[in-house]
């Protein structure tokens, strides 16, 4: 691997692949595997990520908006994708790009089925979402009866798939809760398909779901964070690679005398003599406020520099009094030994809000 001589992030796409291995073998046999992709595949780039799973012979996609699907297909990306919160004024963009788009209320429903017959549509693929206790976006089971008219009583539209999304898989202490969220989603399935006359793909699981709920995997899992290397649990993490390293260089060192201070505000004051790094990534980065103040840490040739003072928009300086380094020294902000997650948990995040926040100034490299 080259030295960063600049901030950039590099994406492992054979820890990719690893990954995706894993998480298939990992569901039972037949099932598809849909996966997640949205914000920028979880911040490392979702063309080039869906473009190397597409050949990985993944079976789905999934965004979150029509714009991020319209990209996809602008890439060659040619899998079925599922738009999993579309909004109505970009329907007709979602038709002409053969996007899917999950339907989880009555009005959104409507407004999908005038502009399916408007633009002649006839079984055209949608998702029909139901809420199982997540209470975020979803039908509800009484809903079905309104539903089953609502459908028969179109041509231009065809439910490709039932799916729900579980509130806390990752969580075992809340397993009954998340049982208690599959036999809601079995009784929904069991009620509407009969009615519905046809059978449509079910999915449920997350990644933490394909890990911990084998029993609920139905025809196809969604996979996001798996893919990108995090399990959600020390055991499961140990199974993954992480795919991006954050990686820096020090612009410059300096020695701060005591009583001097460091960065805006003077945020941090010395009592002893230090030596500082500075490094050219900030808060527009992605390296948010609350990683200041001594909280989160880089690494400099294997040994742990932490941020001091204010983050500011387009450095930090970190404390590398005890760090044998030098100015031109690459800087590790997360790579597979000191991981995403364990930068974020120093600012009481998780992994999933650091990797989707690395800003689009940072230069994506691939490892192929
Ligand atoms: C983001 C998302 C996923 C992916 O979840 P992970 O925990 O990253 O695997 C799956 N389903 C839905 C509905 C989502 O919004």
């Amino acid at each position: 691997m080259p030295k960063a001589q600049e901030t950039i992030l590099e994406i492992d796409l054979k820890a990719l692949k690893h990954n995706f291995e894993y998480l298939k073998s990992k569901t039972k046999q037949g099932t598809k595997i849909l996966g997640v992709v949205k914000a920028f595949a979880y911040g490392s780039d979702a063309n080039e990520i869906a473009y190397y799973l597409q050949n990985l012979n993944i079976d789905y996609f999934a965004v979150a908006y029509v714009h991020e699907g319209i990209s996809l297909r602008n890439f060659g990306i040619a899998k079925p994708i599922l738009v999993l919160h579309p909004q109505a004024i970009n329907f007709k963009l979602l038709i002409k790009h053969c996007l899917e788009p999950s339907l989880y209320n009555s009005k959104i429903l409507n407004e999908f089925i005038k502009i399916a017959s408007e633009e002649n549509q006839s079984n055209y693929p949608i998702h029909i979402k139901f809420n199982t206790g997540l209470n975020r976006l979803g039908f509800d089971a009484n809903d079905i009866d309104y539903l089953i008219d609502k459908l028969k009583n179109t041509s231009s539209i065809k439910v490709a798939s039932i799916f729900s999304h579980l509130a806390a898989s990752e969580d075992l202490n809340e397993k009954a809760f998340t049982l208690n969220q599959i036999q809601s989603f079995k009784n929904i399935t069991e009620n509407i398909i009969p009615k519905l006359g046809y059978k449509p793909m079910l999915h449920l699981c997350n990644t933490s779901g394909i890990l911990n709920y084998p029993e609920a995997h139905f025809d196809m899992v969604r996979t996001g964070i798996g893919l990108y290397g995090f399990g959600n649990s020390e055991k499961e993490n140990t199974h993954f690679k992480p795919i991006g390293t954050l990686k820096t260089v020090i612009s410059q060192i300096h020695t701060i005398e005591k009583g001097d201070s460091v960065g805006y505000n003077r945020a941090y004051k010395t009592e002893n003599q230090i030596k500082t790094a500075t490094l050219p990534i900030g808060h527009a980065d992605g390296i948010g406020r609350q990683y200041g103040k001594g909280k989160g840490f880089v690494t400099i040739n294997g040994q742990k520099a932490p941020i001091i003072g204010n983050v500011c928009m387009d450095m930090i300086m970190v404390n590398v009094t005890n760090v044998d380094c030098k100015e031109g020294d690459e800087a590790i902000v997360f790579d597979k030994n000191y991981t995403a997650e364990e930068l974020a948990e120093t600012a009481g995040t998780i992994s999933y809000e650091i990797i989707t926040g690395i800003s689009q100034r940072v230069k994506r490299v691939y490892l192929k």
